[in-house]
């Protein structure tokens, strides 16, 4: 079996905890030939938890390795245009880790030069490979709740500064609309377009509870998708004393409750079913369509043209939430 040797750009919390162990799960697929991270503690760090491949300091040394075929792009988001932009230009297949661009204008410029080119552009949207909401999916499309009316989306994270996550210099300065909104907020809104389609219009309000996360961390949309389906997301991130993410699907026959990988179905006298999914959040499946397109040709999913619509939803919801204006997609 063919094995696409891969560089890695960008050693942080994604490269390492979750995609390093699906790239080992498919070690008869993808070997890392490289990596690279700016700051070279981290580097050198990654390299040798990988397998002591060669590391770089500047990704444009890595693009120039010609052994190379495929990167994959886990850096800050600000990064993903211009460093997906040049390894497109360097004849490399990307993998690049949602959401697609900071803003509308580089997503459209990265759309462009994706065009133009005969390699693989694969946006890194792992909802749309999860095995939940693969199974939530095939639960609606077999009209086992009936016909779908509304969805409830209840996301209530309890993040403060002692999180990974929130730590991050360039999550705390975000130099992209939404801060956590925007890069957590974008897989619901992958995930809501993969389960009912496409956005209609919809209303957003918006707050920043606590800046030191970065701006902003609350957020309401009230949605309506083509196909007359309406909803509601709430993402708070900085609920204190608890977490929860609840979704809620409610249909003529009955409702799904969707947490913690597990999902009840509920008919209408009350009966509920549990199915517990077993899921590592879809990055095994992700890689391996990534894998399949390169050496196979394989249509996906995950365009960047999918990844588009996805922050173009997101986008318009936050900058409308500031005029509080009927928001139309
Ligand atoms: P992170 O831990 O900060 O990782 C980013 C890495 O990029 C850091 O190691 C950083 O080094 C490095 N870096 C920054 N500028 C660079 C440059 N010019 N050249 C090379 N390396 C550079 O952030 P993360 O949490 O992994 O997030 C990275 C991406 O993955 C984001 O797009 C995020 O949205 C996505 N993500 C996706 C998921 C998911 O569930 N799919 C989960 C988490 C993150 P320093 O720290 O030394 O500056």
């Amino acid at each position: 079996m063919k094995k696409i040797k891969l560089g890695i750009i960008g050693c942080g919390i994604a490269a390492r905890e979750l995609h390093y162990p699906a790239i080992k799960k498919l070690s008869n697929k993808f070997e890392i030939a490289a990596v690279c991270n700016h700051t070279e503690k981290k580097a050198i760090e990654f390299s040798k938890l990988v397998g002591n491949v060669p590391y770089y300091i500047d990704y444009k040394d890595l693009l120039k390795n010609s052994d190379i075929e495929a990167v994959d792009i886990t850096l800050p988001i600000e990064l993903n245009y211009k460093v997906a932009r040049d390894s497109i230009n360097a004849g490399k297949h990307i993998f690049l880790e949602k959401p697609l661009a900071a803003n509308l204008n580089d997503a459209k410029k990265l759309i462009e030069v994706s065009k133009k080119t005969g390699v693989v552009c694969f946006l890194a949207e792992n909802y749309r490979y999860d095995e939940l909401y693969l199974k939530i999916k095939s639960i609606i499309e077999k009209n086992i709740i009936g016909k779908v009316y509304s969805v409830i989306w209840n996301v209530f994270n309890n993040l403060t500064l002692k999180d990974k996550y929130a730590q991050t210099k360039w999550r705390q300065k975000n130099k992209y609309p939404g801060g956590f909104i925007f890069d957590g907020g974008v897989h619901n809104v992958a995930a809501l377009r993969f389960l009912f389609g496409e956005f209609k219009s919809g209303y957003a309000i918006k707050k920043s509870v606590n800046p030191a996360i970065g701006s902003d961390d609350t957020f309401s949309f009230n949605f309506e998708f083509e196909n007359g389906i309406n909803g509601v997301l709430n993402i708070y991130f900085s609920v204190r004393g608890f977490y929860k993410n609840e979704l809620y699907v409610f249909g003529d026959k009955g409702s799904l409750i969707i947490s913690n990988n597990t999902i009840q179905i509920i008919n209408q006298d009350g009966k509920i079913k549990t199915v517990k999914v077993i899921t590592d959040g879809g990055f095994i499946n992700e890689f391996n369509d990534f894998y399949q397109a390169i050496v196979n040709g394989k249509k996906f999913i995950n365009t960047f043209e999918e990844g588009y619509n996805d922050i173009k939803v997101l986008l318009k919801a936050l900058k409308n939430s500031e005029k509080r204006n009927l928001i139309k997609y």
